[in-house]
């Protein structure tokens, strides 16, 4: 839509442009935005007509949070969203970054309306005068469209709003949880935290868990909401991946020398997929953080590669291992672990245990192909318990270890009856 003159209601004035409530929210309901130079000033006009507020409720920081909702609930025009973004400057940032914001601005707006002459002297911050009438729109929000994410990280890119994102395929647990807290440590209180839920097609194999695996989306939002998310961005395939089911999405990220052994040796095109989507996700979130948990280790260093070699401008962070009582990491999967499954679980951390124990009783290296057969006839001792890899390896390069000493990585895949569960850990 482009802004026009008013035709009535005083000269001067200059119809901005119109907001949309987001389609999440009230999906009819539109705004005008007006804004008045002689007066500095930006009148929030109800359909219909009438004038709801001037500029105090624009200066509330919940008003503040629901016009950046509204600019990226309705992004789609690229010039009403650069004067919605000139607005923003001034309600955000106030007298001194308003001078840097607008000037960028108007070359924008002059580019794409040579007519239009908006003074460059920004506004006064506005004052706080009445507490906002739209919280509903504040707290926790579920996105679901590749494209309102892509706004709205977009909006918090130009506000420096710094976004740690914590990639998940759901079904949370305790695990998940504490990389949520991570990204917000490192965001700070008035960072945002993105939290994605999805079951990612493209890394399961042909015959793997894809159709079967846990889904609870109500149950992670209610945690999310708990941890303080500010967003739960939950697409659909159709969205991640459009045109998929007509042959016609065909571009993948491989990462090609860390994803060759252990996970991309048991699972050939696994990687693909999570560099595949780990790429799109940081294209649609736009994060500064990454936290990603060191159970899956070597996903967690295939991803940092893939970030390095095409410049994402991400800084990717390793969440410790969240463990039940036991030792048995925790997973999505255990869920499968029904009765006696669940206590041979507990095998993978003992054999981690063990292989420790191995160290301490040696004061030299131990050959890892000793090491392997001890251990592998350890877990399939176990009745349900069928080993698929166990490696150990150099934490930095991945490179096997054909000795094994205080400092060497392990990692493992075994199935317990039809799951098959992962660890790893430093020895
Ligand atoms: P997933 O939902 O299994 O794809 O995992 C999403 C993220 O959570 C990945 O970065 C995992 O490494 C991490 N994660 C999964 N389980 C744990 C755990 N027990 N402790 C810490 N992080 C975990």
């Amino acid at each position: 839509m482009k802004p026009k003159r008013q035709p009535s209601g005083g000269a001067g004035i200059l119809i901005l442009s119109r907001i949309c409530t987001p389609p999440l929210s009230r999906p009819s309901r539109s705004y005008l935005l007006r804004f008045v130079p002689s007066r500095k000033s930006v009148d929030f006009i109800r359909p219909g007509g009438s004038k709801t507020a001037t500029s105090p409720l624009l200066t509330s920081i919940v008003a503040k949070r629901v016009i950046l909702q509204k600019i990226c609930g309705e992004a789609h025009f690229s010039y009403p969203l650069i004067i919605h973004l000139y607005i923003l400057s001034m309600v955000n940032f106030g007298n001194a970054s308003a001078v840097a914001v607008v000037p960028l601005l108007l070359m924008l707006c002059a580019a794409q309306e040579p007519g239009l002459a908006i003074s460059a002297t920004p506004a006064p911050p506005f004052k706080i005068a009445t507490p906002s009438p739209l919280h509903h729109c504040s707290g926790m929000r579920t996105v679901k469209s590749v494209r309102a994410m892509q706004h709205l990280a977009l909006g918090w890119k130009l506000s420096s709003v710094r976004v740690g994102f914590v990639p998940t395929m759901g079904y949370l647990h305790e695990g998940h949880l504490s990389l949520i807290r991570q990204a917000r440590h490192l965001v700070g209180s008035r960072g945002k935290v993105v939290v994605s839920v999805y079951v990612n097609p493209t890394q399961f194999g042909p015959k793997e868990d894809l159709s079967k695996y846990p889904r609870d989306f109500a149950q992670d939002a209610r945690y999310c909401r708990k941890e303080g998310v500010d967003v739960v961005f939950a697409p659909g395939d159709e969205e991640m991946y459009p045109h998929d089911g007509r042959g016609q999405f065909s571009t993948y990220v491989t990462e090609e020398i860390l994803s060759r052994g252990m996970e991309g040796a048991s699972r050939p095109t696994h990687f693909r997929g999570v560099t595949t989507v780990v790429a799109k996700l940081f294209n649609i979130v736009l994060p500064d953080f990454a936290v990603f948990g060191a159970k899956d280790y070597q996903q967690a260093a295939v991803v940092q590669r893939m970030t390095r070699d095409l410049n994402f401008p991400v800084r990717i962070v390793l969440g410790p291992t969240c463990r039940e009582p036991d030792g048995l990491a925790m997973s999505s999967r255990n869920k499968y672990l029904e009765g006696k499954l669940r206590s041979q679980a507990v095998v993978l951390w003992r054999s981690i245990q063990k292989a420790r124990a191995a160290l301490r009783t040696r004061s030299s290296a131990i050959s890892a192909q000793r090491l392997k057969a001890d251990l592998k006839s350890f877990i399939e001792r176990q009745p349900s318990a069928r080993l698929d890899y166990l490696e150990f390896f150099d934490p930095k390069t991945l490179l096997p270890a054909p000795k094994v000493a205080p400092g060497t990585q392990m990692a493992l895949a075994v199935f317990i009856g039809r799951t098959r569960l992962i660890d790893n850990a430093r020895l």
